[in-house]
């Protein structure tokens, strides 16, 4: 490891972020994070409490109207010298993403270049924002329409992808002129604290703001603010769930990215290889910790052996490991807790006489780490079909063709789905029938800056990425001139 940020004095990146300076918690709190590679402790950090919420939001506040007043021009300049400042620390922010999640450092590099063209994308959305043109909709007068920022944001991220999931929500909202106070999962702060230590001299003071903190405190003290206007959440559907009540007394508005549990289609006509090296790669890759992971193959009965042997044989090879390790394809789950639930949905499913004919169980070493695990023989009603794992879990179903779409559907979450086939009327068929936010056709993967991603039902609503995300942070209002007076 030729990283030398943490003997830099800096790191560990103690303290909160408010109105662009750095200040410890005003109650002194402080959490150790656990390297989930070796259970032992990685570092301490700030622990912000109710204190700094205030702080903080206070901060926006005072921050709204001016960054509200802002060109277009000068917030894509501050967004465009925030992802040049990204792309110039990215091996020093992968690696605190790979330390802190515990997933391969070559995984952590390949997400650093997608959030630059996230950044970039936004600061160029921000200048050429669209709505109905001004004119006379009525005789006698003008109507103009105006697109305004909604106040101040809370942003809320997951620990899954910990500077993604930031830059997702903080692009949009920045570059719509809002400000932001952004709470990073508790478990993964470490690269948000680093953001706003890179931003602090890019935007106003009070623009952008961080608090590391627990979630039923530190988060939940932001979304019950009266003075936060949006929260914006990825995470769990309960999550989801409880922030959409408290914010429902107020009407604040919500943008929830929640849960899936994505499912692959899988034609009689497919390419069998490329399915298997989907499945292993996204199903097993970040540990199966992603919300659009491929948990789900349904092929039809004709296929089922073939794909079976075939990501089988991929799952038994992949190298689990620490993230500094050489070639290793499978990091460790994010906590022992997590590494638990994980456990009791595998042996669930296999009291449930599902078969694992690869993985099932926890490798014998130090860390949370569990085997890629093929599932087979699993009924698509079953628990280990129906509910979020969140780990490197895939089930194999076997479905007649003219079940498919019924079957892809039949769970609570509705976030993405792909379709193998090498028929177009087929695909397009089904990308129109599937009630999801995302249809990948002979994919299951690629994310676009300039393309939508959401779900729709239980897995939320609102959309990250693409001029939809703008719109979200901002509204809209009405201007009418009586132009006879
Ligand atoms: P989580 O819901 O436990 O936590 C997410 C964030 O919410 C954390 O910062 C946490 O501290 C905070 N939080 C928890 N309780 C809160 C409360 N009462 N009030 C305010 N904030 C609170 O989720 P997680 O375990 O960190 O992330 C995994 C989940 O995220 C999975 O369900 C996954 O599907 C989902 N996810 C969805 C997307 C998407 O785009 N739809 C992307 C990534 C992850």
């Amino acid at each position: 490891m030729t990283f030398t940020r943490p003997e830099d004095p800096a790191f560990p990146p103690i303290g909160v972020w408010i109105g662009g300076e750095r200040h410890d918690s005003e109650a002194g709190g402080r959490r150790d994070l656990i390297n989930p590679s070796t259970g032992t402790i990685l570092t301490t950090v700030a622990e912000a409490g109710p204190a700094d919420v205030t702080a903080a939001v206070a901060a926006a506040v005072s921050a709204r109207l001016s960054w509200a007043r802002t060109t277009p021009a000068d917030r894509a300049l501050a967004l465009l010298r925030l992802a040049d400042r990204l792309e110039a620390a990215a091996k020093e922010f992968a690696w605190l993403d790979a330390a802190n999640t515990g997933k391969p450092l070559a995984a952590a590099e390949a997400e650093i270049p997608f959030a630059v063209d996230n950044l970039r994308f936004f600061a160029g959305a921000a200048r050429t924002s669209m709505t109905q043109a001004a004119g006379e909709y009525v005789d006698g007068y003008t109507s103009m329409l105006r697109r305004e920022p909604v106040g101040v944001v809370a942003a809320i991220a997951p620990w899954n992808y910990p500077l993604m999931m930031a830059i997702w929500k903080i692009g949009p909202a920045l570059a719509a002129g809002n400000p932001v106070v952004l709470k990073p999962s508790e478990l993964t702060p470490l690269s948000a604290l680093r953001l706003g230590e890179l931003a602090a001299d890019l935007f106003p003071p009070g623009v952008f703001n961080v608090v590391p903190g627990d979630g039923e405190l530190v988060g939940a003290a932001l979304v019950a603010h009266p003075d936060v206007a949006m929260i914006t959440l990825t995470g769990e559907v309960s999550t989801g769930k409880r922030i959409a009540r408290v914010a429902s007394d107020r009407l604040a508005r919500t943008h929830l990215e929640l849960g899936g549990k994505a499912p692959m289609i899988v034609l009689d006509d497919a390419d069998i290889e490329s399915v298997a090296a989907m499945a292993s790669m996204c199903g097993f890759g970040n540990s199966g910790q992603d919300c659009t992971a491929p948990c789900r193959v349904l092929v039809t009965p004709s296929r089922h052996d073939e794909l079976v042997d075939a990501l089988a044989a991929l799952a038994r090879n992949m190298k689990v490991g620490g993230p500094f390790e050489p070639d290793v394809e499978v990091g460790p789950l994010i906590s022992s807790e997590h590494r638990a639930r994980v456990t009791g949905f595998v042996d669930r499913a296999i009291a449930d006489g599902a078969d694992a004919v690869v993985g099932g169980v926890a490798p014998d070493r130090d860390g949370w780490f569990f085997e890629p695990t093929v599932f087979v023989g699993a009924d698509n009603g079953a628990e280990i079909a129906q509910r979020e794992v969140f780990g490197p879990v895939v089930t194999v179903h076997s479905v007649a063709d003219r079940d498919l779409a019924a079957v892809a559907q039949a769970v609570d979450y509705s976030l993405a789905a792909s379709v193998w086939t090498r028929d177009v009327s087929r695909a397009m068929q089904l990308a129109r029938d599937l009630h999801v936010g995302t249809v990948w056709i002979n994919d299951h993967f690629p994310l676009i800056s300039e393309m939508p991603h959401g779900g729709f039902g239980l897995s939320g609503h609102g959309n990250d990425l693409s001029s939809a995300a703008l719109d979200a942070y901002s509204d809209l209002k009405h201007v009418v001139i009586n132009t006879e007076r």
